[in-house]
Formats: C-alpha cells, structure tokens, sequence
C-alpha cells in the first residue's frame, strides 16, 4: 500500500491551549472522521500483471477496465512513457472509485525503482499525468578486459563484472569495432567506461556504455565514443570514432529523428479491436507532418491508399529488400521513382485505421516475411557533421575527463557471485 496524499500533522495536544474534555472529544471524533473521509476516498488498488502475448491494452482488461476506459489510459501514457515492449510479470497498478468500482481513478507504472508514473483522475473527471523520481546514485565505472583461451565476448564481458543488462550493448559496441569471428585473438585487450545509474546503491536502474577500446593481434587500437544530444530519443544518439564516423556501417537510416516506439513487432493486442494480431511492424510515434526519411537507396513500388494502411509507400531496394511506411499524411513521391537514402518521401500521418498520429515501420525481407526492423542496425548518419561534430568533441572532452579520474581510483572488488575489480568513481 502506498498513500498519495500524506496528512499534515497537526500540533501535538499537550501544546494547545487547554481544552475541556467535552471540546477535546469533539476535536478527536473530527479527526476520526476526517481521516475515514481520507481512506473512503483511497482508491481500490488492483495489480495489473502482464501476461504472455499481452499488450498494454489486454493487462488493463484483465482488472477490469473497460474499452474506452483503458485507450484513454494508453493515450494519456503513450505521450509521455514508452510502452511498446512490456515484459511477462510486470505489474502495473490500477486504482478503482470505492463508490463506483468500475470506475479507475489511478494508474501507476513503476518504470523502475527510482521512477514512478502516476496517472490520476482529476474532479473534471481527466487523467493528470504525475512523475515522481527518487533520487539515484550515478558512477563512471571502468572494466578492463582481456581475450582468454576458449572463452567467448559475453562471458569474458560477465567474467570482468560487466552488469548483466548491459552485457549485449557493449558486445554490440566492440563488435562495431572488431570483428570477433575472424580477428580476435588470445590477450586481445580492451576497455569500457560505463556510466551506472543505481538506485539505493544496490538496484541497477540503467547504463551507457560512454567509451570503449579495443587493442589487439590483428586490430589496432580504436576507441568509440557516446555521443548524445537534448532529446534523448534523437536518433543520432549513438557512438561514434574521435572524428565523428558512425560505428555502424550498415546503410540504413532511421525513418524518423526521433524514435518513440508505441508499439513493437510481434504478436500483441489490437489497441483499437482488441484482438490479437500480429504486428509486422513498429510503431513511432510522431506530431503529424513530422519528416519521414527513406532508409536507403531506392525505387519506389508503391505509392498509395488503402483504408487500413492509409496514405502508404514501399521501396524496394538493392538486395530486394523492402520498407514500408504508413498512415502517411502526405505521401512525397510518386510509384516508379528513384529516392536516395535520408531522401524525405512523405510525413507522419494518422490516415487508414490509426488510433493516432504515428509512422508505421516495416521492413520486408527478399523472401517476402515481414522482420523486426529494430533488429537491423540503423544509423542516422554515417558521420557527423558541423554543429553535432562540435558536440561530439565536446562531450568527447568530458569522457576522457571521467576515464582519467576513473583510471586514478582504487580497484574494488564486487559481487559475491562474481570475482572480479572494478574501478569506479561518482559521476557529480
Ligand atoms: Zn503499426
């Protein structure tokens, strides 16, 4: 039980002037009842827990909210909170009206430990959206490692005490640098600054990997920098060499500059119907007008209407691949044209059937099956430029600020399950 409101304390008895015993009564049974009046308006709380193949829409259903009752609640989140990707057991609460037990009156979302989201229903009968985040511990923390005899990436990473949610985005990060099938060798060595986020000290809230280096036989020292900007959904955030080229070399860029997924590829609940269906796609959301880009190079092979997708368009590419855009609001290009890649082809719309404004993303294979595209590695730029590269050496500076002080600090030892040290120091 958690209380939103908290009562003010009032001053102790003893220290108000003297009352007859009659007057102090009356004093008692009007907190009794002020209180009663406090814990008629609590709402009931009912955990929501997501259950396999669930969406966001299909757990708030389960407690009982109705169709209109739980889209508001998405609509409300979804400005606001990423939803598309829940995770099997996670629990979100849902407050109802004592009264009118139909009726919810507060939803809660911990995002984790240190950041809860409150929706609440306001006298107008709206939901207020309400954030309330603890304070948190953040650190630089430096995990040096070496290649050994017959481990692989993943457990040398775990083996150096590399938390184990972020075990795959510094295996992505080196394997951007060094090509661990072929070219890694034995006493290869390399380095990662992470900046941690814990809560409490103990409770693993989340992680960047701002630095990496990798040294080896066959691989000269490279080093790979994060580089963020303002909008943390920016896709431009992502690492970068010293001279601002793009870790990924792969050809295809974002859709969008801003990645807001609502929703992601896969099975899931219709939010609109209600069924399950499968997503073959992934949802961003946007403002109406919003720039849509091609991904990559380019000939268009359709360019048009339908009820469901809405204004569409689809590209076919060079190794036969295709991407699909849809609910456009103004389609750019016309069937049969040739469009580079970053070319803007249209911008975001809430045409067809669209529970709101947001690009549909997809990308169909050679083979004709629908992929995740967060799968592929995109990038929005192959290296940055002008004002970002600026950025860049900017921030590039404060990095190495943080690995000198980092490298300077006592090793400790963590964990019990794992033997290893670690470097660490207070990111102020
Ligand atoms: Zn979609």
């Amino acid at each position: 039980m958690f209380l939103l409101f908290s009562c003010k304390q009032e001053e102790a008895i003893e220290k108000q002037p003297k009352l007859s015993p009659e007057a102090q009564l009356a004093k008692i049974q009007h907190r009794i009842d002020s209180l009663e009046n406090f814990i008629a308006k609590q709402p009931i709380l009912k955990p929501a827990r997501v259950e396999a193949n669930y969406g966001l829409f299909q757990t708030l259903q389960s407690v009982g909210l109705d169709l209109k009752q739980s889209l508001k609640i998405i609509n409300t989140l979804a400005d606001t909170v990423e939803l598309g990707t829940l995770r099997v057991g996670q629990t979100f609460w849902v407050g109802f009206d004592q009264q009118d037990t139909s009726k919810a009156t507060l939803f809660r979302y911990a995002e984790n430990p240190a950041t809860l989201h409150f929706l609440m229903m306001d006298s107008a009968d709206e939901w207020a959206y309400k954030i309330i985040e603890q304070p948190v511990n953040v650190r630089y923390a430096m995990y040096d490692g070496v290649l050994k005899e017959g481990g692989n990436l993943y457990n040398t990473l775990r083996d150096i005490g590399i938390p184990q949610n972020m075990v795959g985005v510094v295996a992505g990060v080196l394997e951007c640098r060094v090509s661990f099938r072929t070219d890694a060798r034995v006493g290869d060595k390399f380095k990662i600054l992470l900046k941690e986020t814990r809560f409490q000290d103990t409770m693993w809230i989340g992680g960047q990997v701002l630095y990496a280096s990798y040294e080896g036989a066959r691989v000269k020292r490279s080093e790979a920098f994060l580089y963020l900007e303002a909008d943390p959904k920016s896709s431009f955030n992502a690492h970068y060499t010293e001279d601002g080229e793009a870790l990924i070399h792969s050809g295809l860029r974002y859709p969008l500059d801003r990645l807001h997924v609502t929703s992601g590829f896969g099975n899931r609940i219709h939010p609109i119907t209600g069924k399950k269906a499968f997503h073959n796609g992934v949802d961003y959301r946007g403002a109406v007008g919003t720039a849509v880009y091609a991904v990559a190079e380019g000939v268009v092979v359709q360019s048009s209407y339908d009820a469901i997708s809405g204004n569409f368009i689809a590209i076919k590419h060079a190794d036969n691949s295709q991407s699909y855009y849809l609910h456009l609001h103004q389609r750019g290009v016309k069937n049969g044209q040739r469009v580079k890649v970053r070319q803007v082809i249209g911008k975001v719309g809430n045409t067809g059937r669209s529970s709101g404004p947001h690009l549909h993303f997809g990308i169909k294979q050679p083979n004709g099956s629908w992929m995740d595209p967060r799968s592929k590695r995109m990038i929005a730029t192959p290296k940055l430029e002008g004002a970002k590269l600026a950025a860049l050496k900017e921030q590039i500076k404060i990095i190495r600020s943080a690995l000198e002080k980092t490298e300077a600090a006592e090793p400790k030892s963590i964990g019990d399950t794992i033997q290893a040290t670690v470097k660490w120091v207070e990111a102020k």
